[in-house]
């Protein structure tokens, strides 16, 4: 679903680590409700690309705007940045000594002050969405994969943000486990989300998502529509990336 209303601007962005030019010009723009898969070969600039929306990564130019506004450097304004783009990563980060419950709640209640009582409620009903709200007294290590990274999202989620990026969500689970984390994006997907989501999933990429952002070398080098993307696709790289994988 996607609305035309730009949620998430890169303009003309560069990204270098010592010499080597990571992002190179990346243009992209995000709509809000919009889902958006990159994938391309590792080591193409799809984490420093999602790193630097939530300003984990500084840029050396260009600009990004998110909601209308210029990214903070610093302060208050970059903590509510953060708060607003959700970040789900391949490693679940959650905290080992703590529930799954008081993972969920510790960013409202620790980041946003948000009243305790308030915030285990909205906890609850995430934990159930993503399907796990009978598991909310047990430890991460109790918990699958699969479930501790539905966790995640969940605790993505408490943070009520406007936007959520995955960085390869699914790639340190076991095979068994990939269907259950992607079948949530996939209703978040449906339920108007906008996410920017980088997988090697190609089936999540061609049934959830609206465009498909193809990287390589630093570049975006071409971005379409899954059916167009994926039954014909410009690029030599592209080409050869998709002969590859599937
Ligand atoms: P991808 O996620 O597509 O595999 P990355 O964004 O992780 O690619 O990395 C892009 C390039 O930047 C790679 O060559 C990687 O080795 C390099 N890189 C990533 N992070 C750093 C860093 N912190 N310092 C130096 N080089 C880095
Ligand atoms: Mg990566």
């Amino acid at each position: 679903m996607t609305t035309g209303e730009p949620l998430i601007v890169l303009d003309k962005v560069n990204k270098y680590f010592g010499p080597l030019h990571v992002l190179q010009d990346v243009d992209l723009t995000v709509d809000r409700g919009e889902v958006v898969v990159v994938i391309g070969p590792s080591g193409s600039g799809k984490s420093t690309l999602c790193r630097a929306i939530n300003r984990l990564e500084p840029i050396n130019s260009g600009t990004i705007t998110f909601d209308g506004r210029e990214l903070p450097a610093e302060g208050k304004a970059l903590a509510k940045l953060r708060s607003e783009v959700g970040m789900v990563f391949q490693s679940f980060n959650l905290f080992a000594h703590k529930t799954i419950l008081e993972n969920v709640m510790l960013g409202p209640v620790k980041v946003r002050k948000e009243k305790a009582s308030v915030v285990r409620e909205r906890a609850m009903k995430l934990l159930d969405r993503v399907g796990i709200g009978n598991q909310a007294d047990k430890y991460p290590a109790q918990l699958s994969g699969g479930q501790q990274q539905r966790v995640a999202i969940a605790r993505a989620l408490a943070m009520e943000p406007k936007a959520l990026l995955f960085d390869e969500p699914t790639s340190a689970l076991d095979p068994e486990m990939v269907g259950e984390v992607l079948d949530v994006m996939t209703s978040l997907a449906r339920e108007g989300m906008t996410m920017v989501v980088v997988t090697h999933e190609m089936g999540f990429a061609r049934h959830a998502a609206n465009r498909v952002v193809f990287m390589a070398d630093g570049q975006l080098v071409e971005q379409d529509t899954p059916d167009a993307f994926f039954g014909n696709p410009k690029s030599d790289r592209a080409k050869d990336f998709l002969s590859k994988i599937l």
